[in-house]
């Protein structure tokens, strides 16, 4: 069996965590050695990622600003009772600027693509041809795993990327549209001007199973633009997603449960916005705090990171009984809820989704659970 010994530290899985992670590591700390695997031939794939932009401190932007592909002033929430639009800045990074990215930032000697790890390990990971890379540390960002250690509700979404041949006239997001009939749970669509002629339509779903029957979400997308009024659409690209929601607390069993010992990021290592399933704020936050760690053995780096994802946890505590609130109520109340929270200060609802909620926040949305028992 081959062995390579490198000094520094790899990083399994180039999509939204290990990319990140990757570019923190060649700007901050150039002099560790790195090597970035991924097993597709591009780094973070055919993906957009939206965030709110408060969601991001000033000293992350660094990392993200180079890879925007589009930002918005403000976006749109439709409920039956209640449209608004909200001034809250909004930003999507696509795959495509994110592979740009880490192929200008690294050497080609720091990455490589089209290979698959069979094991990550605390410093070392084997290839399926059993070739083993050691190094000081490995880090596991393969995306989710283990989530069944987790009591979890859903986010999941089918999304088309249209190109019509007439202007949309859609000028910013819809981040909910859920005026549309109830069915799975929550059931709303969410739609991204990409261009004055190119949407994306998702129809999502918080729901109780994670699963996705994509023949019906394909009609329930046309019927949404016929609704509209939108004609003649080009399908230009199609994603789909069914995105993690905490309801429990032990992050504890599921980090180790994902694989004993190894340090891991993004969805891996349970970092995920509880209420939404997104994680780019998380990525960017664990890409820099990654690249300013003293000690890149496997060790330090596992007992880092896993204290640390156990602290975000605890701080999020209020988000988890949040989201048993909504998924204890039968379907119909689930849109009432969300809508109540929209109804909230463009503050408010900024800070819940920056993870930031202040005690007085937390209060105003329990009168919101509260709101529930008295209808
Ligand atoms: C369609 C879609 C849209 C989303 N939109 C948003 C959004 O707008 N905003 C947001 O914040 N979140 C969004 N999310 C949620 C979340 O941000 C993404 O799932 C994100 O990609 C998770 O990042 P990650 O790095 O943990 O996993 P991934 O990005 O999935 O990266 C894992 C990587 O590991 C690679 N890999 C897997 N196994 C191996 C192996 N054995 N060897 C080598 N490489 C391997 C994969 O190919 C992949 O590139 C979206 C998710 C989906 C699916």
């Amino acid at each position: 069996m081959a062995r390579i010994k490198k000094d520094g530290l790899i990083i399994v899985g180039g999509g939204l965590a290990g990319s990140l992670a990757a570019l923190a590591m060649a700007k901050l700390r150039p002099e560790v050695p790195l090597l970035l695997i991924e097993e597709k031939d591009s780094f973070g794939g055919d993906h957009i990622w939206s965030f709110i932009d408060c969601a991001l401190e000033k000293n992350e932007r660094w990392l993200i600003d180079p890879l925007i592909a589009h930002r918005w002033p403000g976006y749109y929430v439709s409920f039956p009772g209640h449209n608004r639009k909200l001034k809250l800045d909004y930003s999507s990074i696509s795959g495509q600027r994110l592979d740009g990215a880490v192929r200008e930032a690294l050497r080609p000697d720091q990455y490589r693509l089209g290979t698959r790890a069979a094991a990550v390990r605390e410093n070392e990971v084997v290839l399926p041809g059993g070739e083993v890379i050691r190094a000081d540390g490995a880090i596991d960002a393969r995306g989710a795993s283990a989530l069944s250690l987790l009591t979890l509700g859903w986010h999941k979404f089918l999304g088309h990327e249209y190109e019509f041949a007439r202007p949309h006239r859609v000028d910013q997001p819809v981040l909910i549209d859920a005026t549309i009939e109830q069915v799975d749970g929550l059931h709303f669509a969410h739609i991204l001007p990409l261009s004055d002629t190119r949407l994306l339509i998702a129809d999502s779903y918080i729901s109780d199973k994670p699963d996705l029957d994509t023949a019906a979400l394909e009609q329930r997308i046309e019927a949404y633009v016929k609704l509209r009024g939108w004609k003649g659409g080009n399908l230009a690209r199609r994603e789909s997603g069914i995105l993690p929601l905490a309801r429990s607390d032990d992050v504890h069993a599921f980090w180790r449960g994902a694989a004993a010992r190894v340090a891991k990021l993004g969805l891996r290592g349970g970092y995920f916005h509880p209420s939404t399933g997104h994680t780019l704020a998380d990525a960017v936050r664990t890409a820099i705090l990654l690249a300013q760690r003293p000690d890149f053995s496997g060790a330090a780096l596992h007992d880092f990171f896993e204290a640390d994802v156990a602290q975000l946890w605890k701080k999020r505590e209020f988000y988890r009984s949040f989201n048993a609130m909504l998924f204890d109520a039968p379907n119909g109340e689930r849109r009432n809820i969300l809508e109540r929270l929209y109804r909230l200060d463009a503050e408010v609802i900024a800070r819940f989704h920056a993870t930031r909620l202040t005690m007085v926040d937390r209060m105003r949305l329990s009168g919101v659970k509260a709101a529930k028992t008295e209808r």
